[in-house]
């Protein structure tokens, strides 16, 4: 199993908006164990589906970025689904990439191995445990969520939790809750994360309708807890120009690439 055998589904090769204060390249892994229905990315979940990207595509476009950027965020679906992971990790780094990772924390035992090559994770958390199976549809994926949040907390490494909030199926109590339970575990304070009906399925945008973060957490509530809505860029990154003017190069190319 090498990088080769990667399903990449997208990938965007300047982005300033995917690890925060960084810039990075963004490589979009197929599959995911999950199927939240808010997933603003579904058809990414089937993991049968190939990818349409090659690696090599990839790793030669990053190869003309070296310099450039600070490194390379590993998305999805849930990238730690792919064993070939740990192949790309170690490449991107050998290149003078740092690696990052957003996750669900659907696997724990992976992201355990693969913590000390990496220089960020961004975890979603989704629900107290009892919860999650109502916004995953997997009853055993709250267990594995929080055994993965405990492991970052615990490996030391630059990380930061979202919690994005399902109206559908948290109330106000529960997301006190879960901001109660991470500080009990040691874990920083989390960004709340407002779902999106757009680019989520009819049927869940349909349920939604017109709710809002603020309609679930009112704007006095939780004070001190950060919040990001829609197209809103995560607080202190740059943007990609100021980031390449900086970096003394012209080139812009900021673009999803797919096959
Ligand atoms: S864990 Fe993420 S990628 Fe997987 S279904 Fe849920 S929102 Fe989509």
């Amino acid at each position: 199993m090498t990088a080769d055998d990667l399903a990449i589904a997208g990938f965007v090769p300047f982005s300033s908006i995917d690890w925060p204060a960084r810039l990075a390249a963004t490589v979009f892994l197929q599959g995911c164990p999950w199927n939240c229905g808010y997933c603003q990315n579904p058809d990414l979940i089937d993991p049968l589906l190939p990818g349409t990207l090659a690696w090599r595509t990839v790793r030669e476009t990053l190869g003309r970025r070296v310099g450039l950027l600070d490194g390379v965020v590993f998305s999805g679906g849930e990238p730690l689904r792919q064993a070939a992971l740990v192949d790309a990790v170690a490449e991107v780094r050998d290149m003078g990439f740092l690696a990052a990772v957003h996750t669900a924390g659907s696997y724990p035992a992976r992201l355990k191995a693969l913590l000390p090559s990496l220089a960020w994770v961004g975890l979603d958390i989704k629900a107290p445990p009892r919860l999650y199976g109502a916004v995953t549809g997997i009853e055993a994926s709250g267990a594995r969520a929080w055994e993965s949040l405990d492991l970052v907390v615990d490996s030391g490494i630059d990380y930061e939790v979202r919690v994005t909030v399902d109206p559908t199926v948290l109330g106000l109590s529960d997301v006190e809750e879960i901001v109660a339970e991470l500080g009990r575990r040691g874990a920083r304070m989390p960004v709340l994360q407002e779902v999106r009906a757009m680019g989520s399925r009819p049927e869940y945008a349909a349920k939604l309708g017109t709710t809002r973060l603020a309609d679930v957490v009112p704007e006095d509530a939780l004070p001190g807890v950060e919040r990001r809505v829609e197209h809103v860029p995560i607080k202190g990154a740059p943007s990609v120009r100021e980031v390449l003017a900086s970096r003394d190069d012209g080139d812009s190319d900021d673009q999803r690439m797919s096959a």
